[in-house]
């Protein structure tokens, strides 16, 4: 389904190559994940897809054809058959859910009566029939995403990039993005490419993955063999930090820490009380549940934001949870 052969990218006159050399290719009907740290080239693989990006070496094939030599009409045609989903949504702010949807079908100029009925069998598909007619800043994260996936299906794509989609949901919302995500390939048979800076995206719905590292691909693979395996040292630290493995320097917000809950703590329901009355937000990190002799201990590692933070740690210590800080370490 897509094809990358030999493709480089440099920015600007001079500018060090974002992509170097770049060979892979996607199979249709399977998920594809590429994974890199920030700056690794990412995102300019995944705007090369859909031609919002050219190739400054080597070709791009998408679908039977070379992305760099379509027309204006071709790369519009090229978008209707593959779909985009981003980080933070890139919603229409002015527009309704349903609106929002119906948006790529209006542009495809799709008769008024064809593109309601469209839009509702969307956002049925992504369980947001109640609020087609809220606006978007009256959704959640997850919510917003949905209309994000729905307006990306409105044309019947056959391919769905996903540049860092779950990257500003919490773990939960993440989960059940993830889920759609892999629905959506199973069912519709889509062909899915997403680019994550997160191993547990790639563990939870890849088929295959490659792993960017400096423009290059250094590793490339079945997730099984990649996560089971890893060659590169770049994939051993992505798989390390998949396995629980925190550090403060992973570009989390917040103050993080590590809750060690012993004994009657363990089944106080801690956290929802410490969040309820601090206003404090918290990121789940990484977590356990184990048992010293015959006391169970739970230690779970959050990245505190928002509310009175010192506060909620106080009254994490004022319930018997033992709370270490792990800014600036690393946490395991
Ligand atoms: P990632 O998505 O993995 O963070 P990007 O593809 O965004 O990586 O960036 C790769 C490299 O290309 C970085 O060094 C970045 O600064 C550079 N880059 C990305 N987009 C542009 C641009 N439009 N102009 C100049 N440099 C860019």
């Amino acid at each position: 389904m897509i094809t990358f052969q030999d493709v480089s990218k440099t920015y600007g006159l001079g500018g060090h190559a974002a992509l170097s050399e770049v060979s892979l290719s996607v199979k249709a009907g399977e998920v594809f994940g590429v994974i890199g740290a920030s700056g690794a080239g990412k995102s300019t693989l995944i705007r090369l897809i859909n031609g919002l990006e050219t190739p400054t070496g080597g070709k791009v094939i998408v679908d039977g054809d070379d992305v760099a030599a379509l027309g204006v009409e071709g790369l519009r045609a090229l978008r209707r058959r593959v779909g985009m989903i981003f980080q933070h949504f890139n919603l229409l702010s002015g527009k309704t859910v349903a609106q929002n949807v119906a948006f790529p079908l209006k542009l495809a100029g799709r008769p008024a009566t064809e593109v309601k009925a469209r839009a509702a069998e969307l956002l049925a598909r992504v369980g947001l029939t109640a609020h087609a007619d809220k606006y978007p800043a009256q959704l959640s994260g997850g919510q917003k995403q949905r209309v994000g996936i729905a307006r990306a299906l409105a044309t019947n794509p056959k391919v769905l990039l996903c540049d860092e989609a779950t990257s500003a949901l919490d773990p939960e919302t993440t989960e059940q993005i993830l889920d759609l995500i892999s629905g959506l390939n199973r069912e519709l048979g889509l062909t899915i490419v997403l680019i994550t800076h997160e191993m547990d995206v790639v563990r939870r719905v890849c088929d295959r993955v490659a792993v960017l590292d400096a423009g290059r691909v250094v590793e490339e693979g079945p997730v099984e063999d990649v996560f089971l395996h890893p060659e590169s040292a770049i994939a051993r630290r992505f798989v390390r930090e998949a396995d629980g493995e925190v550090t403060a320097a992973a570009g989390v917000a917040g103050r993080v820490v590590r809750l060690t809950f012993r004994g009657e703590a363990t089944y106080k329901p801690v956290l929802g009380e410490v969040a309820r009355t601090t206003g404090v937000d918290y990121s789940i990190l990484g977590g356990r549940i184990h048992r010293l002799r015959e006391t169970p201990y739970g230690q779970l590692t959050l990245a505190l934001a928002g509310g009175d933070v010192a506060a909620a740690i106080a009254q994490f210590q004022a319930s018997g949870v033992r709370v270490d800080e792990l800014s600036g370490e690393t946490a395991r």
